[in-house]
């Protein structure tokens, strides 16, 4: 399914000078940037990996053009997301292309925290642990959209509970007002799954907001074999 390709051959001094807002807005005429039938539009966001290929963030088509401008993408995986036509060469009369893929793999040092330290812990938000819960309500185990969703403390602030994410989970309203203020046992309820911290490759994913099939496959392959990730996308899958 990943498909490695060697850097971009067709890639020439001539595609330096292509304005990228000016193309963007179709205003000059030689420079088009044409989202393939994968991408279904220009937001459709790259993910950036290191020489090693460790994931390491989600960046849009123009920064993934600049990569490939600066020398910077040691070799593309996934499908073709964006075509971007330069102008014609002079000398050769041939159109320049470039074309951009859904993952790249970029040379140099990387800001990978979770590469570097082996402790570290993404940040808490709310988008992102609904996303780690699969948008259940881990007491009464249903599905619920993100603006019907809570954030619940298992051991409540007020009982010394911390804000981090091995002591918060998904809840629906319902079940996070009739908890209150107390402990799971002391609510009488039971808790569908043991919360945890994400690592750095799981959080790249459940940051990502229209994530490809094939980025999905790649973001997988970095997750613990242990992660519950792997059974809650199946179930999205499915
Ligand atoms: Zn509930």
């Amino acid at each position: 399914m990943l498909n490695i390709r060697i850097k971009l051959p067709y890639l020439t001094p001539a595609m330096m000078g292509i304005d990228l807002e000016r193309a963007d807005r179709g205003v000059a005429d030689d420079l088009r940037i044409v989202p393939t039938g994968t991408a279904r539009g220009l937001s459709q966001l790259v993910l950036r990996t290191d020489i090693a290929g460790m994931p390491l963030e989600w960046i849009d088509y123009k920064e993934a053009a600049r990569l490939y401008h600066q020398e910077q993408v040691a070799y593309t995986c996934g499908s073709p997301l964006f075509e971007l036509y330069g102008g014609v060469n002079a000398r050769t009369g041939r159109r320049t292309v470039l074309e951009i893929n859904s993952i790249v793999a970029t040379v140099g040092h990387t800001g990978n925290p979770g590469n570097t330290r082996h402790d570290y812990v993404p940040p808490l938000n709310n988008q992102t642990l609904f996303r780690r819960d699969a948008y259940l309500c881990m007491y009464c185990s249903l599905r619920f959209p993100s603006r019907e969703l809570s954030r619940d403390h298992i051991r409540p602030f007020s009982q010394g509970g911390l804000d981090v994410w091995t002591n918060v989970v998904t809840a629906c309203r319902r079940c996070n007002n009739q908890k209150a203020s107390r402990t799971p046992e002391q609510a009488k309820m039971q808790l569908i799954a043991v919360p945890f911290t994400p690592t750095y490759a799981e959080y790249i994913f459940l940051k990502g907001r229209r994530v490809l099939a094939d980025q999905m496959q790649y973001l997988l392959a970095h997750f613990p074999r242990s992660s519950p990730l792997h059974d809650r996308i199946q179930r999205w899958l499915s």
